[in-house]
């Protein structure tokens, strides 16, 4: 059967649903590079505004920093464009080795090995390090992409509840019988924007005997003193078995990601991991670029201090202002408006103001937990920050939120 009209209405159907629930996505078109302030197309085929960027995942400015843009030039003269390979056929340079090296030194780890992806980096790990004598406890939010990797390996799932210790030590208990124990989280969580409790963590796995595995793509690079993630933050540099991350936030923000840690897991990794074995290498550009970030971020904390600074500032303007905030010290700041169609109205509304920012709703954040998620950066001025919360400001009070609090938001959207 070709794609015949009952298969293009099924699917027609579908989307139209998406539409009724109000959880439609769609794209707005930016005509500049990644910074504070990008130029946005948006309804597409409108006129091009200027407006202040306040969701990247650009958090240390480095997207288009001209050293890393200079670095990146460099690497596509002196070795091309692209690898045509995937790394252990014929995609390994030494740039790719050393940028390895340099990961592990600036995570406090053994060794690395680079995936086209973080995505790609938690789709492999688990199947390439764990089998069914194991078993995989993760907490009950982190990220899909560890999701999706746990559900291509054959260990055991558990969870336990978002960041509670008694319910991961019952889960460690429970699972006494297994070969391996693993634990599962992300440093930073994405969507609330949180620290896990790795300190706790890492004692509890030593306790009951199990190795920790740490996302840390909202961390590496800004979290801790000198920004080594939140390992460093929590006191227990050093002591997590695996760490995945991203080029593609902090480091750049071009694409890549990593396995980092033992030895022998990574090991495992470059021997079985499928995406790491049939995707190609990371191109030889991004390798430069981010080479040059670790340079950057290696000698000075400067971008991650001033980060932490906006971070703080942003956070008191909105309390101020009274919007409902989820409680934390990262550069995630969600705005809680727990409807999905609020979350898309108040975006929209933001960017005739001049703020770009996304709502957020099921099925990234849980059903009723809309929001909209600011994000700082290093990028962004003082001044950036003062016209923004104008923006929130008046949206707020267009739409009569401002002064509520979760319980009478919450009954609003039941309204
Ligand atoms: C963004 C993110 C990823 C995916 O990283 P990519 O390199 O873009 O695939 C994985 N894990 C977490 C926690 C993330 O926030």
């Amino acid at each position: 059967m070709s794609f015949s009209n009952v298969v293009r209405q099924g699917y027609l159907n579908e989307i139209e649903g998406i539409k009724a629930a109000g959880l439609f996505k769609e794209e707005r078109y930016i005509h500049s590079p990644q910074s504070a302030e990008i130029e946005v197309e948006f309804p597409v085929g409108s006129a091009i505004r200027r407006c202040i960027n306040i969701c990247s995942n650009n958090y240390l400015g480095l997207s288009s920093h001209p050293d890393v843009v200079a670095a990146a030039h460099a690497g596509l003269e002196g070795r091309g464009y692209g690898m045509s390979s995937v790394r252990f056929i014929c995609g390994t340079q030494d740039i790719h080795r050393e940028l390895e090296k340099r990961l592990s030194d600036f995570l406090g780890t053994e060794d690395t090995l680079l995936f086209p992806s973080c995505m790609d980096a938690n789709a492999g790990f688990f199947e390439a390090c764990l089998n069914e004598q194991d078993v995989m406890i993760a907490d009950r939010l982190v990220h899909a992409s560890i999701v999706d990797g746990m559900r291509l390996c054959k260990a055991m799932q558990d969870t336990y509840k978002h960041s509670d210790m008694g319910h991961l030590e019952e889960k460690l208990q429970e699972h006494q019988d297994k070969r391996f124990r693993m634990v599962i989280t992300d440093g930073v969580f994405s969507m609330d924007g949180d620290t896990a409790k790795l300190a706790e963590i890492v004692a509890l796995a030593e306790k009951y005997n199990a190795m920790v595995f740490v996302d840390d793509s909202h961390a590496t690079g800004f979290i801790g003193k000198t920004g080594r993630g939140t390992h460093e933050h929590c006191g227990v540099f050093g002591k997590i078995d695996v760490i995945t991350t991203t080029l593609g936030k902090a480091l750049g923000g071009a694409s890549g990601g990593c396995v980092s840690g033992r030895r022998e897991l990574v090991e495992m990794c470059r021997q079985r991991a499928r995406p790491y074995l049939f995707s190609n290498a990371v191109a030889p550009v991004i390798v430069a670029g981010a080479l040059k970030v670790l340079d950057l971020i290696s000698t000075t904390t400067e971008r991650r201090d001033k980060l932490e600074w906006n971070a703080r500032y942003w956070r008191g303007l909105l309390k101020q202002a009274g919007f409902d905030l989820k409680e934390g010290d990262t550069p995630i700041v969600p705005v809680m408006l727990y409807d999905a169609k609020l979350a898309q109205d108040f975006a929209r509304d933001l960017f005739d103001e001049g703020v770009y920012a996304v709502g957020f709703f099921f099925p990234v954040v849980p059903k009723g937990q809309a929001r909209i998620r600011t994000q700082l950066s290093a990028a962004h001025e003082k001044h950036h920050l003062d016209s923004a919360i104008e923006a929130f400001r008046k949206v707020g009070q267009k739409h009569g939120i401002l002064g509520l609090g979760k319980k009478e938001l919450l009954a609003r959207c039941a309204a």
